[in-house]
């Protein structure tokens, strides 16, 4: 029995080692590395599609596809670490991506989407931040849609802080929103500079509950709309959704090298 247990021991043991390290390095958790953490947020997933585009596309696969791609870039730069809220066609409560995002200690949080309007000759790249009234009516019903997403989870955001803690959360959210109006900025400067088709007045804001961690910088991205044909189609490409990272990648490195003081050189204590 003992001697059993000595010749499956180091084996079981090796195997839990490289199964744990395999999660870990699935999960990013790499706990040796201080690089600031990308908390990347494809849309919808599994019960709820999100949109569908004129010619049938799922938003949510377009949104996961995208935010995989951004992912890759991202970490070709070492720098960052990177997650996604969901790796596959699951279903996520808005709410819940949230807290994925605040227990995992991201530093910026971008949620990819490619919605629907009801005007169907709309098309570009917009981009949007939280905010407790609606930019403009079209951004309102984005949110309302948006938000609608966990009527599939049947649960509902609540937010209440204490009072005592108001206050310091009311610094830590204006500190948290300049953040996230600059990361808008810097998005809708990429795009554009790269020639990418955008919303008029592609920088908006409304009460996107995806957006509502007090203390992390957060943007919605959507990256065209499934109800516009060329949208559609050019969101269904590879090389579109490439190019759509590749701005969004530009924008992130910018953000952090206005955002992050530069690193002193690690010193390291005798002994
Ligand atoms: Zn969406």
């Amino acid at each position: 029995m003992i001697t059993r247990r000595l010749l499956l021991g180091p084996g079981a043991v090796a195997s839990f080692m490289l199964s744990s390290a395999a999660e870990a390095k699935r999960r990013g958790r790499v706990t040796s590395s201080s690089a600031p953490l990308v908390m990347l947020d494809p849309g919808h997933g599994g019960k709820d599609p999100g949109a569908i585009g004129v010619s049938g596309t799922y938003e949510k696969r377009v949104a996961l596809a995208a935010a995989q791609e951004l992912r890759r870039q991202l970490l070709a730069a070492g720098r960052y670490r990177v997650e996604l809220t969901r790796g596959r066609d699951i279903f996520i409560p808005l709410e819940e991506r949230v807290a994925i995002a605040q227990q995992r200690g991201a530093a910026l949080f971008v949620s990819m989407h490619a919605d629907a309007l009801a005007d169907h000759s709309v098309r570009g790249a917009s981009v949007y931040t939280l905010a407790n009234t609606a930019s403009d009516a079209q951004t309102a019903a984005l949110a309302r849609r948006e938000n609608a997403a966990d009527r599939f989870a049947g649960r509902q955001f609540h937010g209440v802080a204490p009072d005592v803690a108001r206050i310091l959360a009311s610094l830590v959210r204006q500190e948290t929103r300049s953040g996230s109006a600059r990361l808008a900025r810097r998005l809708v400067g990429s795009f554009s500079s790269e020639q990418m088709d955008l919303l008029d007045n592609p920088s908006r804001h409304a009460g996107f509950v995806v957006l509502k961690a007090a203390d992390i910088p957060s943007v919605l991205v959507e990256m065209g709309f499934m109800s516009n044909h060329e949208d559609e189609a050019a969101l269904r490409q590879a090389q579109h959704r490439t190019r759509i990272a590749a701005a969004m990648r530009r924008a992130i490195d910018a953000w952090f090298a206005q955002t992050e003081p530069p690193r002193p050189e690690p010193t390291r204590m005798a002994g």
